[in-house]
């Protein structure tokens, strides 16, 4: 059987930027590494924070999408 799966563009997630991602974001979450976002040299930091603001919110939340 073939499998397909869906591939995250790494591309910088700052607004407008679009440029080729190259730091990645990652979070643990239930034994599995996953792919938060990426972000150009420019904008580790700003995407940073951006991804705190969001992710920040929902700790101590559980939610299961099974
Ligand atoms: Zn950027």
């Amino acid at each position: 059987m073939i499998q397909v799966n869906k591939v995250l563009p790494n591309i910088c997630k700052q607004g407008s930027c679009l440029s080729k991602g190259v730091y990645e974001f990652t979070d643990y979450k239930d034994g599995e590494t996953i792919t938060l976002a990426y972000s150009c040299n420019k904008h580790v930091d700003s995407v940073n924070k951006l991804l705190k603001k969001i992710y920040k919110g929902n700790e101590g939340k559980t939610e299961t999408n099974n």
